[in-house]
């Protein structure tokens, strides 16, 4: 009994640190990131939810996710899309149902749309995309906030891109310890590459989101500490992080053929996005379509623990199984207006209102700039 009390006291100290902004060392990571009790997740997600509060409001984002292509040149060995899935039929959406469905994200008041995709680095597709971009962007009407999330590209690619009007770019490091990405991809992709780009494209002008995925086998919390810790290194402006969920067609899937304890990975997964937010304040933080896959409300959950962004998924449905990361992905369509209203009335349910008709930028990424980029007369603030 008096070991119990004491572990609580422990956790509630750290726990008030965290809250209060002070500064917090791995260990005290890994002591939030193991809350297991349901008291003490209670108190871990009330705390990141207070802090949310306070810094980035109770409004939920919204960005519609369009998945423009499952065409990829790579082969993470955790990936549904993989370059050597054979059993995947390939599609690409045409230009003109991309700017249909920018068109009616704007009609649903999102105002931002996200656009992803396999990786592909020729000229044609990076041609396409800065066109499309493009367009996007010279649409009649209040013009959209333009997410991108395809992959690792050149600096020419990422600036090109940006001048066309894309501000927001989000790239996974996946895994912030490099003998750790060694394991879960192939020789030929490189870790190192991958941290270059996240600062081209810092250089570039975006705002740079990066996340992990969580419950990765062999994976501990000293490694999920270490990637949070990471990402307030690199001062980044977004977090979108989720459960690795299995895919039974994959080199990964395959060596862990044993079905996945759902609510201890959204347990995980929501513990993460909670430290996340004591830890990184006035960033964004997306409640990803992962955690609806381990549990209806995975979602409403994810923004109880401290997330503020939601990607409703505009894919159209005949393009839905060609987009299977993992196993279970949800298919439903959320363009439809019954599944439109429901994530609505569900966000409204969890105590928090959509925001509508903007890009939903993240305070940090303003917080960030020199204060003659914010504030032009040069006065202090
Ligand atoms: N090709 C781009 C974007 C599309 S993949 C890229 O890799 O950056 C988007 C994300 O899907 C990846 O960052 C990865 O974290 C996630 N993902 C892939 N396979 C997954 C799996 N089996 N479980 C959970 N997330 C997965
Ligand atoms: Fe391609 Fe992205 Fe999947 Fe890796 S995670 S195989 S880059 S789609």
């Amino acid at each position: 009994m008096g070991e119990r009390v004491n572990c609580g006291t422990v956790f509630e100290s750290i726990l008030q640190k965290a809250e209060t902004g002070g500064t917090l060392a791995r260990d005290d990571i890994v002591r939030l990131l193991g809350a297991a009790s349901p008291e003490q997740r209670g108190a871990l997600h009330a705390a990141a939810y207070r802090v949310k509060e306070h810094h980035v409001g109770r409004r939920v984002r919204l960005r519609g996710l369009v998945e423009i292509s499952n065409a990829c040149r790579k082969n993470c060995l955790y990936c549904g899309i993989r370059r050597d899935n054979g059993n995947v039929a390939r599609y690409r959406l045409a230009q003109e149902e991309i700017l249909g469905l920018a068109d009616a994200a704007r009609r649903f008041r999102y105002g931002s749309i996200a656009l992803q995709a396999g990786e592909r680095q020729d000229a044609e597709w990076t041609g396409f995309i800065e066109d499309t971009v493009r367009r996007i962007k010279a649409q009649p009407g209040a013009g959209l906030g333009i997410t991108l999330s395809l992959g690792e590209q050149t600096r020419e690619t990422y600036r090109r891109w940006f001048e066309a009007g894309a501000h927001r770019y989000l790239l996974r490091i996946e895994m912030t310890q490099p003998e750790i990405y060694a394991r879960f991809h192939p020789a030929d992709h490189s870790w190192q590459g991958r941290v270059a780009c996240l600062g081209e494209l810092r250089a570039a002008g975006y705002q740079v989101g990066t996340g992990v995925m969580c419950g990765l086998p062999g994976q501990s919390l000293e490694n999920l500490a270490g990637d949070l810790l990471f990402f307030k290194e690199r001062d980044i402006d977004m977090v979108g992080m989720g459960p690795w969920l299995r895919h039974a067609g994959t080199p990964l899937g395959r060596a862990h053929p044993q079905p996945q304890d759902a609510e201890g990975v959204l347990g995980l997964a929501l513990n993460m996005i909670a430290v996340a937010r004591l830890l990184l304040r006035d960033v964004n933080i997306v409640a990803s379509t992962a955690l609806q896959t381990l549990a209806p409300d995975g979602r409403e959950r994810g923004l109880l623990a401290g997330a503020n962004v939601i990607m409703p998924n505009l894919t159209p449905a005949a393009y839905r199984a060609g987009y299977t990361l993992y196993d279970g992905k949800p298919a439903c369509d959320e363009q439809a207006g019954g599944a439109r209203r429901r994530l609505e009335a569900a966000i409204r349910a969890a105590g928090e209102t959509p925001a509508h008709d903007e890009w939903g930028d993240a305070p940090h990424f303003a917080n960030r700039q020199p204060i003659f980029l914010t504030n032009p007369k040069g006065n202090t603030p």
